[in-house]
């Protein structure tokens, strides 16, 4: 959605910067766009900068899941699933890395935040599991759509946002951030900030300092996404979180397609082998997608197919944009062959080596002899592998994504963004993928756009609490 182009009508769009607001907002994704909201409706004048010409960030890119547990869609799909039992999934998924105050406070408020955007007209899909999740809880939406929602509701209070307006610094009177100057020289006064810039996924300079394993990922996020923010906040001497746990996740397309929608497909949780240039696997192909993407990139050469026959692509599912592999044939993104030794030269790997990987794969099943990498199962702990041995055959050429950071500002549960010393700095909050602490070492499905809402909601509401300088 461009509002430069005037797309989307109602939007409370301004041109002029005023002198001083109440909430000042940095960035319009999820957080962002919540936090607006919130402060709005907290009752102060609260003002969005973003810097880039469009909306959304990551937010409209993303698969727009977010994972809430024991909602009324939940309940109409017959799922069983409970607050606790999303508590002990995220602490086991973040290894116990994860800040357990921070575990809470989502739980705590996800069900009030997921009824919030509801409330404010946002639809959720058909639910469905994902990585992580050992209940069903990924809630698809259109992102597009619950942004244009929230804008035009914070809009109706007063509130207001500037495109093409990026924020350079953070001012600062040596006890509490007292606004900021844009990129042009521009200063605006606020009594709080709310910094929801996003990750840094398009920084090639910050991932090379925080995550150089990733040197080699595909990268992918919201044009403005290079971690601005975070250089603010650390220039005032912000604490960081979660970041040696920054992953990639495996299954995108192993170079730019028009085609490709971010998300990539996982083949292998279907029945497809990973196999690198060498023709050999690599991999238990069932392990979480960011796991695989970590063992792609230490593959020679990066690239890797997933290997199918027609037994996997019978279960394509374009609806499900992970198990999109019909739509990708018709897009001309998969390697078809009738047997796998002209797949093998389709691909270009070494004579023979893609025909005696699949048929030592297909013996050890047929055989019943466990698996050299592990892999009993196809996703988690749901389906059997079986043979490779029913043309046509697929290849579909994979590599590692940089969707997201998953680290960043240390914030406490009043999202107050704190120093290296636990200190909150002074008005300054922080939502959404800029922060750190929630995720821990691992990821589960959703909890990005997740954290985003119910985190970008709190934060404005928080920051529209300050003590005020402001009549309007
Ligand atoms: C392809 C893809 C699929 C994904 N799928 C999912 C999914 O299904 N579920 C899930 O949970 N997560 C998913 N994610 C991750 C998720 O989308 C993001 O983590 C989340 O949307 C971040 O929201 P945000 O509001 O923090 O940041 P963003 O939505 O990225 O918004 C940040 C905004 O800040 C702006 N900005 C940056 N710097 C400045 C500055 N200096 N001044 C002003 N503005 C600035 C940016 O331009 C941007 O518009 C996916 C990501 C991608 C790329």
């Amino acid at each position: 959605m461009s509002l430069r182009d005037g797309a989307v009508p109602g939007l409370p769009v301004e041109t002029e910067l005023p002198e001083r607001v109440g909430v000042l907002v940095l960035g319009a994704g999820l957080a962002g766009c919540a936090a607006l909201l919130a402060a709005a409706e907290a009752g102060r004048y609260a003002l969005l900068l973003e810097k880039t010409g469009e909306i959304g960030g990551s937010t409209v890119k993303s698969a727009g899941l977010s994972a809430f547990a024991g909602t009324d869609e939940q309940a109409e799909q017959g799922i069983a699933d409970s607050v606790d039992l999303m508590r002990k999934d995220l602490l086991e998924v973040g290894k116990g890395r994860n800040d357990p105050a921070l575990v809470d406070l989502y739980c705590e408020h996800q069900l009030d935040a997921h009824r919030w955007l509801k409330g404010h007209g946002v639809r959720y899909g058909e639910i469905h599991a994902a990585s992580g999740q050992s209940a069903p809880r990924s809630h698809p939406a259109d992102t597009t759509r619950m942004l244009e929602l929230l804008l035009k509701a914070a809009g109706e209070l007063g509130a207001r946002i500037m495109c093409d307006a990026p924020a350079a610094r953070l001012l600062h009177d040596g006890s509490r951030v007292t606004g900021v100057r844009l990129a042009d020289g521009r200063e605006v006064r606020a009594d709080a900030v709310v910094l929801a810039t996003g990750g840094f996924s398009m920084n090639p300079e910050l991932l090379a300092a925080f995550a150089p394993q990733m040197e080699h990922a595909l990268r992918q996020g919201g044009d403005g996404n290079e971690g601005d923010g975070l250089k603010m906040a650390m220039a005032l001497g912000a604490g960081l979180r979660d970041t040696p746990y920054i992953k990639g996740t495996y299954g995108h397309y192993y170079t730019e397609h028009p085609d490709e929608d971010g998300t990539g497909v996982l083949a292998v949780y279907k029945g497809a082998i990973a196999v690198n240039r060498e023709g050999r696997r690599f991999v238990d192909e069932s392990k979480n997608y960011k796991e695989i993407g970590d063992a792609a990139l230490a593959q020679p050469g990066v690239t890797t197919w997933q290997v199918f026959d027609a037994r996997t692509m019978a279960q394509a599912n374009d609806e499900v944009p992970i198990y999109g592999f019909g739509g990708r044939e018709r897009a001309g993104m998969l390697l078809k062959a009738d047997t796998i030794a002209a797949l093998e030269a389709a691909i270009g790997l070494p004579e023979g080596s893609l025909r005696r990987t699949v048929a030592e794969y297909n013996a050890a099943i047929e055989q019943g002899r466990p698996d050299p990498f592990g892999r009993a199962r196809l996703s988690g702990g749901v389906g059997r592998p079986a043979p490779i041995d029913r043309p046509p055959f697929y290849a579909h050429p994979s590599g590692t994504v940089v969707l997201a950071t998953y680290c960043g500002l240390t914030v406490d549960t009043r999202m107050r963004v704190l120093d290296w010393w636990g200190d909150p700095i002074g008005r300054l909050y922080a939502a959404g993928e800029i922060t750190g602490g929630f995720h821990g070492a691992g990821y589960m499905t959703g909890t990005s756009i997740g954290k985003s809402g119910v985190f970008g909601r709190l934060a404005g509401r928080n920051a529209a609490a300050e003590e005020s300088e402001l009549q309007w």
